[in-house]
Parts: structure tokens; sequence; C-alpha cells
């Protein structure tokens, strides 16, 4: 399928319904997809209609490229590679013979599907998918015609200006456009369900700044970089993030020296999050997301979430919360962090592990426990320590 024409049509999803915002989706939408194709070539991207029309300017844009990255574009249902013609009945069946011609010699039956966004068009999508697939059939006779389960739907579409030709669409990432969904931290660890559960946010239009909690030396530099290449294969779909790199060594070394074994992972995942509102606080986000997921460990019973999100006001947001680690293994092979998150590096997590953890832990126990420390001196200093670094598609 080679045409010099080719180009993209973007199909939206719920964008479409959302009635007078429709307009900042659509414009959002446009500047993501813009931004996220420019590492592919030039292009002209417009919307008409509710499809975004994405046309190389030049010859020598990748539309291998550009393709594959109009799928990770959160807010597009479908992508579409097609070719425009003169809105004729000869212009497309000479359009489709010869861009579909690799299609159709390996297939054995056919059939057109017509759809008319130009309402004032001569003839309806019927007649037209009638009169386009006769004179098709006649140019290949060993493809039948068989309008219940072809090998190849050949699609035209009649748009304003141009007629355009495509073989099927594949699906889109789905979801709502990066940036109409507000602005939240989430909390990124070198493990399966973070990438996971950002990557889920960020489907429903949450912009992302990551935050990553560092103990050297119980946990090495690979394990940083592995975090920072989890979020560099997320901005493929996010677009660029910053990772803020906060230092937890102290605070865990306090928190094993001053309190109750059973309660080390719940006072160290206070103050996880007290130092992620902190910064999302900073970066004027809203919310807080975590990997989490019920009774995967024993700092994710319902109790143990109770008492770690007690020290903080902002929400936060557990897509996993009801998933099974198959799933979420399942959607990290799909998005591409299965294979990061797997090379076996400590997390800070894994570090001081207590024996026998709490699982029906009381606020006001652990809240007792941890009056043990000098929390506020211990956050600033860690807020002190904190550096960030911007990671780019
Ligand atoms: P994951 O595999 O994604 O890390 P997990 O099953 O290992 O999750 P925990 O280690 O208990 O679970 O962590 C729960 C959540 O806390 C993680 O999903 C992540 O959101 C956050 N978290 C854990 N460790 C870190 C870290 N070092 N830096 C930032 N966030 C972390
Ligand atoms: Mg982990």
């Amino acid at each position: 399928m080679m045409n010099n024409n080719e180009m993209l049509l973007l199909k939206l999803g719920e964008v479409v319904l959302k009635g007078l915002n429709r307009r900042s989706f659509e414009d959002r939408l446009v500047s993501n997809v813009r931004r996220r194709l420019k590492g592919c070539g030039s292009f002209q991207v417009y919307i008409r209609q509710s499809t975004i029309y994405v046309e190389p300017t030049t010859d020598n844009c990748d539309m291998e490229a550009a393709h594959a990255a109009a799928r990770q574009v959160f807010g597009v249902v479908s992508v579409a590679r097609a070719v425009p013609c003169e809105k004729t009945v000869e212009a497309i069946v000479a359009t489709a013979r010869t861009y579909l011609a690799d299609a159709f010699a390996a297939a054995k039956s056919f059939k057109v599907e017509s759809k008319r966004a130009d309402k004032q068009y001569p003839m309806n999508s019927i007649q037209i998918s009638q009169a386009v697939g006769g004179d098709l059939a006649e140019l290949f006779p060993a493809v039948a015609v068989d309008v219940h389960n072809p090998d190849l739907t050949v699609y035209v579409e009649i748009r304003e200006k141009h007629a355009y030709v495509h073989a099927p669409s594949v699906p889109g990432a789905g979801g709502l456009p990066v940036g109409m969904g507000g602005h939240a931290v989430s909390l990124l660890s070198g493990g399966l369900d973070s990438p996971v559960s950002s990557w889920m946010m960020a489907r429903r239009g949450v912009e992302l700044e990551m935050v990553h909690f560092v103990s050297p030396p119980y946990t090495s530099q690979q394990a940083q970089d592995k975090v920072l290449e989890l979020a560099r294969l997320l901005t493929a779909y996010c677009g660029r993030m910053i990772v803020h790199i906060v230092p937890f060594t102290e605070i865990q070394e306090e928190i094993r020296k001053n309190c109750p074994e059973e309660y080390f992972t719940l006072i160290m995942r206070r103050f996880m999050m007290r130092l992620a509102e902190a910064v999302a606080k900073k970066a004027g986000a809203k919310a807080l997301i975590t990997g989490e997921s019920l009774g995967q460990v024993a700092s994710q019973t319902m109790m143990a979430l109770g008492v770690t999100e007690d020290v903080t006001t902002m929400p936060v947001l557990r897509p996993l919360i009801g998933m099974d680690k198959v799933e979420i293994i399942r959607i990290s092979r799909e998005i591409g962090t299965y294979e990061t998150s797997i090379l076996p590096y400590e997390d800070c997590c894994t570090v001081f592990t207590p024996r026998h953890p709490a699982t029906r832990p009381n606020p006001e126990d652990v809240r007792k426990a941890e009056a043990a420390l000098d929390v506020d001196a211990l956050v600033s200093r860690a807020l002190g320590g904190e550096t960030w670094v911007r990671v780019k598609p």
C-alpha cells in the first residue's frame, strides 16, 4: 500500500459527547496530535466533523511512525491510513484500484462501505457503495462481492473537499485528551503496577508529573534509571513529563531506629504521601495517583489504605484498586512497560520490610508510633534534597 498522497484519518471517541466543552477538547486533542507527530515529519493537522485529518506536507514523512504515534494519543478511538481523491465514482474506483491493489490480491471477497459526511452529495451511501463496488468487481474478477463476511472491506468517505478511500481502521488508545482531566502527581516505583496506574489516569485526560523515592545506598542508580526509563516509555502516551526524585534514606533509617517493626511499611507509606502531596502542591497538581490494589500486599488492605491516606487531604486515585495482577500484567505488556518493570532492582519499599506487618492497623496506634519521629523536619529535609528530570519522548 504505497501512495504519495497517503494521510491519516483519526476518529474521536468520547470527545464528541462533551457538549459545550467539545471545542476545547477538540483543540487540545489537535494540539496533542501535532506535538506527538513532530518526530515523524511535517504534517498539517486539522479537525472537521469529529475527524482529525493528518496530511503530510513533505514527501519525507514517516507514515509508519506517524500511524503508530497517532494510535497512542488519548482521545483517538481509531486510526485509518487513507488516500484522498476527487469526489467522483471514477476517481474513487481508480484510487481504490491502485491503493488497495495488494489487499485485493490477497482477498477472496470484498465489499464497499460508504459514509457521506457531505450531505449535499448527490448519491447516498448505499448508491455510492453499489457504484464503486460494481466497478471494482469488474476490475478484480477473482474477488467476489460478499456483503456479509468479506475478507476485505473498502471504506469510502465523502467529506467536505475530497473523498477518502481506506482499508479497515485500527483501534486507537481511546480515553480523553491529556490535559483535559486536570493535573496529578503519580507515585512511580520500578514495579509493574505504578506505570499501569499512571497510564490509566493519563487515559482519562490527566496530565502527569511523577515522584520517585530513592534510598541510596540501599537502592541503586540502576533502580533509578529504570524508573526514568519507565517514565520515558509513558511519554509516548502522555507527552513529556517531569520526574521528581526525592531522597528517602534518612526517613527509612529513622523509622527503623524508632518505630515498631510491624508499622515500618505503613509509616513509610505515610511519608510518601506527605512528600508527594508537597510536590503536588508546589506543581499546582490536585490529586495523587498510586498503583495500589486491594489486598495485594499487607500495606494494601482496606485498613492499611486508610492509615496511609490519613496524612493527606488530596484525593488519592488508585485506578488498580479492583484489578487482579493478571489484568495489570496484561495492560503492562500492551503499553510496553512490562519488560522494563521486571528488571530486578530493589525498590525502597523492599528495603526494610517487616517480618510480620500489621494488616489491620488502627490509625491512632500508627500515629502514636510515628510520634517518636520529628515528622516535619524529616519531610522538609527530604524535600530539600529533591531533584527533577524532564523526560521526553
Ligand atoms: P509497584 O509494583 O507499582 O511498585 P507494588 O505492588 O510493588 O507496586 P508497593 O511497593 O507497596 O506496591 O507500592 C504501592 C505503590 O506505592 C506503588 O504502586 C507506587 O504508586 C508507590 N510507590 C512504591 N514505591 C515507590 C517509590 N520508590 N517511589 C514512588 N512511589 C512508590
Ligand atoms: Mg513496588
